[in-house]
């Protein structure tokens, strides 16, 4: 089955050398691709550039570089595309980007940037030959007014040139379908270009509580009881028994998606490789030779 890794940029020196280590574990395991996330500014940007960069020239992988409209000039943009050409990397995934800070807050677009994704995919195009794909939203974009405001959006980047879409990480398949269905029926023609669904083994029932609570979502009931019951009443959620009910829904979250025919699997890594890892061993991927010894073990 393919599947693709998602990265972010590291914080510190610390960090970077966790992520390397789950890079060259990945490496041996062939995704199809790694993405490396865009954060709002500064230093976490500039970061971005150089290891996606870094991912082109040193391993195997075939890095997708993320890019948004978040503060900058349609210039800067252009700048951008180019610095990644300039590396060899041709994928890059066009997104508007959240307001910095509080990403439910209100957005703003630069005064000389682009307003929508659409248009980040459609200047990225007139750039060169790149391959762009854009997000997609399974319970509907927490801005679009209803879902088929958000599937007529989706198609709109689609028809602009996107050659395909990554799905913003969900906890019911059920979302991912009826995204699927509502596509088909909004866009045959589009909605034969891959719509990869976002998974994410969890570890730990605060943090994906908070990032779901970020998209402007929650977590599906069943979900959380599953998780609650194994994080327990302690002080301290156990997290051990989180993790492995986390590997457990990915993997029957993946299981799912592979009978409903899917094309890729991609997993948000947290820079981390073993928790996806044994999501894949599960589903019949040999990880030993990547990971050095069985992960169960
Ligand atoms: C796979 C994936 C990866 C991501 N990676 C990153 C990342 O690296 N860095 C980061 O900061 N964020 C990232 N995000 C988050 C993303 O930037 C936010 O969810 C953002 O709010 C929406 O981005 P978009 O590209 O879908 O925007 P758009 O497609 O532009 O949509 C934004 C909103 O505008 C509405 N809209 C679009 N066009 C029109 C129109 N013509 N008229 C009226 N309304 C319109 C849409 O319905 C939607 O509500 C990622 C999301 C996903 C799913």
């Amino acid at each position: 089955m393919p599947f693709s890794v998602e990265f972010f940029p590291p914080r510190d020196a610390e960090a970077e050398g966790r992520l390397w280590r789950a890079v060259r574990i990945f490496e041996r395991l062939s995704p199809a691709f790694v993405s490396m996330t865009y954060g709002a500014g500064g230093s976490t940007r500039d970061r971005t550039v150089r290891i996606t960069g870094e991912l082109a020239a040193q391993t195997t992988l075939l890095p997708v570089a993320h890019l948004t409209a978040v503060n900058h000039s349609i210039a800067e943009l252009r700048a951008l595309v180019g610095a990644y050409a300039d590396q060899g990397i041709t994928n890059i995934l066009a997104l508007r980007g959240d307001p910095p800070g509080d990403p439910l807050g209100e957005w703003v677009a630069h005064p000389e940037g682009v307003e929508y994704a659409e248009e980040l995919v459609r200047l990225i195009d007139t750039l060169g030959d790149f391959h762009v794909g854009v997000a997609s939203f399974p319970e509907g974009h927490h801005r679009a007014p209803d879902l088929d405001h958000d599937t007529a959006n989706l198609v709109r980047k689609l028809r602009a040139g996107a050659e395909y879409s990554i799905t913003q990480m969900f906890f019911d398949v059920e979302h991912f379908l009826r995204l699927r269905d509502r596509l088909a029926a909004a866009d045959a023609e589009q909605a034969a270009k891959p719509l990869i669904p976002g998974l994410m083994p969890i570890t730990s029932l605060a943090s994906v509580r908070r990032m779901v609570e970020l998209s402007g979502s929650v977590l599906p009931p069943t979900v959380e009881e599953r998780l609650s019951t194994a994080a327990g009443d302690g002080p301290e959620e156990d997290r051990a028994a989180v993790r492995a009910v986390g590997i457990d829904l990915a993997t029957e979250m993946a299981q799912r998606l592979i009978a409903e025919g899917v094309p890729c699997l991609h997993f948000c890594s947290l820079n981390f490789a073993k928790a996806t890892s044994e999501v894949l061993e599960r589903l019949g991927v040999d990880v030993r030779d990547a990971l050095g010894a069985p992960v169960g073990a």
